[in-house]
Formats: structure tokens, C-alpha cells, sequence
């Protein structure tokens, strides 16, 4: 399998450390709020990428945090913590906020299809809050002011990143340069060192005097910097170094430059082998997000009558490192591809006939959808050739076991749950039976009538070589 790695830029083989095996870190969802379908784009992306490596044969441990403290609006040391300033505006406890948000975002993600991860517990826990990893976090600081990769100042303890030459590797920025962009008119720590240095626990002083979450640490009352939960949940759950760790692309320089920095020093690890990061949501060209008021969530994409499917088809037909625009004709477009592979699901319970495709056009297609999909997740590539196959079996109609299998293994690949849609009822496969009783002895106005009845209750008949073949409309 093939993958493009942002640690050098190139498309390169996949090998896991340990044979057989995937260990898969994803940084999560901040709960201050709803997550807009561009942070959807990222959690299908993720779950492809592990349903990919399953069906290639590996067993995939899968991590995924669940921010709720620490994440400031900036994204570095500047701002507010967003759950604090989301339970102001909201009238509500940090706590109250984190637990209503936790619980939408799972719901979502089973909306979606999205298989829940598998490796740090078997529970609704199995999403590794960062305030339920606070010791481990405090762990860490410890060490890094020990070695001397950390200092203290009276607002904060921050990472020092001169400290560390390899600091920047992933985006291939160099230091120098990224001094030039920090923004002066940012009100930020006189005492800090650099302004790229970064907090890994914050003082409940100065602006920060008002915290509702914060813990004791040997240092002083506080509570932790964004970067440091994914450092200590890898460590704690998966181990250092991971297989693959994923995020969006807006985490390349900031977040996980930062998370690499404090296993690196801390452990003498790398924290993983494969970057993995994936391209933006758009609208009108603009990155979708909360900040600019473009988002759209989940709940009114289903408002609207699509299908949470839908919306997951529309992902699919994106390469997952080119940025997409999001429009509702796109959307649409995506909803009526899938009813077309619907009715070609629901032939599997129509009659096959001479020419019906056969096992050997599902293998061979199987492979070749394998292939896509090893080749850098090419979910485009793969569905082209599904395609392909499904206009041959609406013409040809298809033999029923392959078919299923078949379906199946989309399925687990895509998560398109295309095996869920359902047989007909006998009353009206009876309806559709009479018809063709009808039709036989050219009572036109029998069958128009039954074709009718049949419509009414959400169903096509297209008259073929094979017999009537049915599809919901
Ligand atoms: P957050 O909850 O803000 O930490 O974001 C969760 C995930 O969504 C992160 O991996 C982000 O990189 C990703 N993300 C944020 N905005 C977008 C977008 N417009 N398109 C795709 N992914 C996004
Ligand atoms: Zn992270």
C-alpha cells in the first residue's frame, strides 16, 4: 500500500512497525460547539483510511482524542480557551458544555457511518478525552523541564523550541522563517523566549484567572496547553513511535509540529512514521469554518433531505489531499449517484438471467477497486470503476451471491452501507407478478394501473429482457 507522507513530501510504501498491525492516531474534535461538515471531511477521511487498511488485512488500532480544555481560538498561546468562552456564551459549566457536544459528535459520527475507535477502551470512553489524561500530561512537563526542553514563567511553562533542531521538520519550515509571520499585535508573554515557543500548562493567572477547569500541578494551578494531550494519549494508549497519525491540513504547522516536538524530546521517539493529512472543505474558496460563519453542520444537510450517505458519497468523490467546494448541487448530484447504486444493490433480488454478470466480474473488479484504494486512498479511481460495474449489471442483470459479497466488501471499504436497503414485501412483489399477468395478455390498462399502485408505495418498473426490474424512485 501506498501513501503520501507529509514527513518528505513524497507518496511512499506503507510498512507497519509490527507486522499485521496499524496503530492510527487521529487528533479529534474540539467540543465548544457543533463540528461543520469540512471537520466531517476529515473524520470520513480517517475512518477510509482505517476501513482501507482493514480490507488490505491489518488490524487497526485506532485512537481519537476529544479536546475539552486547553484548545485556544488562535490555535497557539493567544486567545481564549474555546470551551471556556463556549460556556459563557452558552450560559453553561465547561463540564455541562464538553458533555452535550461529546454526545452529538458521536451521534453524528454514527449517522455517518463512521466506525467508533477501537484502541484505548470498548466503551464510549473508546474517545480519549484529554482532561481524563491530566497526570499523563503533567508526565510529560516534568520530563521536558528536566531535560531542559521547557521553562517557567509566571503565566505559563513553555516548550523552548531552539532546543530542539528538529523542530519544524513537518512543515519544512525553518524557524526564521516563521518568526517573520508571528503577529505582533498579539499581546503574549513578555517572558517568553521565542515567539514560537510553546505553552505545555497554563497558569490560572492574568487572563487566565477565571479558568473553571484547572488542576494542581507541582508547579502551580493550571491546566494544560492544547498540543500536550496528543503527545500523552500516544503515549499512554498506542506507544511512541505510531504507525500513522492523521489530521487536516491546517495542523501541519502549528499542532502537530508541536506534538512531534514534545514526544521527540521527551521520548528520544518519533511520534510517528506517517503524516497524514488531509485537504480542506471550501465554500465559495474559502476554507469552511467557524471562524468565518460559512459552516454548515450535519444536522441541516439532513434538515435539507439528504441522506447522512450522501453527504459521505460526496466526500468519497474527492481525492482526499485536493481541497473541494462544498455546494448544495454537488450534494444533490452526489445523492442521485447513490440511488443509482442503490438500485444496483437491489439487484440482488431481481431475476439474473443468460447473460447475468458472474463471479469472475466481481473479482476482477474487487482487485482493481483494491488497487485504487491502495494506491493513496483513491476513492475517485474506485468509484469510477464501481460505476462501470453497476452499468453493466443494470443491463445485464446479476447473479445474486457475488453480487452480495460484493457489496459487502464496498461496504467495509467505503461505508456506503449499500447492503442495508431492503427486499420488497410480498404484497408488493405479488403486485408486480399480476402485472405481468396482465401485460401478457395486453390488458394495458390493467398493468398501467398496477404500475401505478406500485409508484405510489416508492417504486420504479423498468420492463427488460430479463423481466420487470425494480428500483426505488
Ligand atoms: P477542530 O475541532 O477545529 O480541532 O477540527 C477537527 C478537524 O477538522 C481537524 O483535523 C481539522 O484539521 C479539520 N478541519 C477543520 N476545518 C476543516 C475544513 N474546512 N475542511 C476539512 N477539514 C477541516
Ligand atoms: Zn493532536
Amino acid at each position: 500500500m501506498k501513501l503520501y507522507n507529509t514527513l518528505g513530501r513524497q507518496i511512499q510504501q506503507f510498512q507497519p512497525l509490527k507486522e499485521g498491525e496499524v496503530s492510527l492516531y487521529t487528533c479529534g474534535p474540539t467540543v465548544y460547539d457543533y463540528a461543520h461538515i469540512g471537520n466531517w471531511r476529515s473524520f470520513v477521511f480517517d475512518d477510509t483510511l482505517r476501513r482501507v487498511l482493514e480490507s488490505e488485512g491489518y488490524k487497526v488500532k485506532h485512537v481519537m482524542n476529544i479536546t475539552d480544555v486547553g484548545h485556544l481560538t488562535s490555535d497557539a498561546d493567544e486567545g481564549r480557551d474555546k470551551l471556556e468562552a463556549g460556556a459563557e456564551s452558552r450560559g453553561s459549566s465547561v463540564w455541562d458544555v464538553a458533555e452535550h457536544f461529546i454526545e452529538i459528535f458521536i451521534k453524528d459520527s454514527e449517522k455517518l457511518n463512521i466506525l467508533p475507535p477501537n484502541g484505548y477502551k470498548e466503551n464510549r470512553s473508546a474517545y480519549a478525552r484529554a482532561t481524563d489524561f491530566i497526570d499523563e500530561q503533567i508526565g510529560i512537563v516534568k520530563i521536558l523541564l528536566d531535560k531542559g526542553f521547557a521553562y517557567k514563567t509566571d503565566e505559563a511553562i513553555y516548550f523552548e523550541v531552539s532546543k530542539l533542531d528538529s523542530y519544524g521538520k513537518l512543515s519544512g519550515q525553518k524557524l526564521e522563517d516563521k518568526e517573520v509571520g508571528a503577529r505582533e499585535d498579539v499581546v503574549t508573554d513578555a517572558n517568553k523566549r521565542h515567539p514560537q515557543d510553546f505553552a505545555l500548562w497554563f497558569f490560572t493567572v492574568g487572563r487566565f484567572a477565571g479558568h473553571e477547569m484547572k488542576w494542581h500541578s507541582p508547579w502551580g494551578t493550571g491546566f494544560p496547553g492544547w498540543h500536550l494531550e496528543c503527545s500523552a494519549i500516544i503515549h499512554a494508549t498506542l506507544g511512541d513511535p505510531i504507525d500513522i497519525h492523521t489530521g487536516g491540513v491546517d495542523h501541519i504547522g502549528t499542532h502537530h509540529a508541536n506534538e512531534m516536538a514534545q514526544t521527540e524530546a521527551a521520548f528520544g521517539n518519533k511520534l510517528a512514521n506517517f503524516w497524514v493529512h488531509n485537504e480542506h472543505m471550501l465554500v465559495d474558496g474559502k476554507k469552511m469554518s467557524k471562524s468565518l460563519g460559512n459552516y454548515i453542520t450535519l444536522e441541516e444537510v439532513l434538515k435539507r433531505g439528504y441522506a447522512p450517505a450522501d453527504l459521505r458519497l460526496l466526500y468519497l468523490q474527492a481525492h482526499y489531499r485536493s481541497q473541494m467546494n462544498f455546494s448544495w448541487e454537488a450534494l444533490t448530484a452526489a445523492s442521485v449517484r447513490l440511488k443509482g447504486y442503490r438500485a444496483f444493490a437491489d439487484l440482488r433480488f431481481q431475476p439474473g438471467g443468460e447473460s447475468a454478470l458472474k463471479n469472475e466480474a466481481y473479482i476482477k473488479i474487487q482487485d482493481e477497486i483494491n488497487q485504487a484504494l491502495a494506491d493513496d486512498i483513491s476513492t475517485p479511481k474506485a468509484l469510477s470503476l464501481l460505476d462501470a460495474l453497476a452499468e453493466q449489471a443494470q443491463d445485464k442483470g446479476s447473479e445474486r451471491e457475488p453480487l452480495v459479497g460484493f457489496l459487502k466488501f464496498i461496504d467495509n471499504a467505503l461505508g456506503l452501507e449499500l447492503l442495508a436497503s431492503e427486499d420488497i414485501n410480498t404484497q408488493q412483489k405479488r403486485l408486480i407478478h399480476q402485472r405481468e399477468q396482465a401485460r401478457a395478455i395486453k390488458d394495458w390498462k390493467e398493468s398501467d394501473a398496477l404500475r401505478e399502485a406500485l409508484n405510489k408505495q416508492g417504486l420504479d418498473i423498468n420492463d427488460t429482457s430479463r423481466g420487470p426490474v425494480w428500483s426505488r424512485g
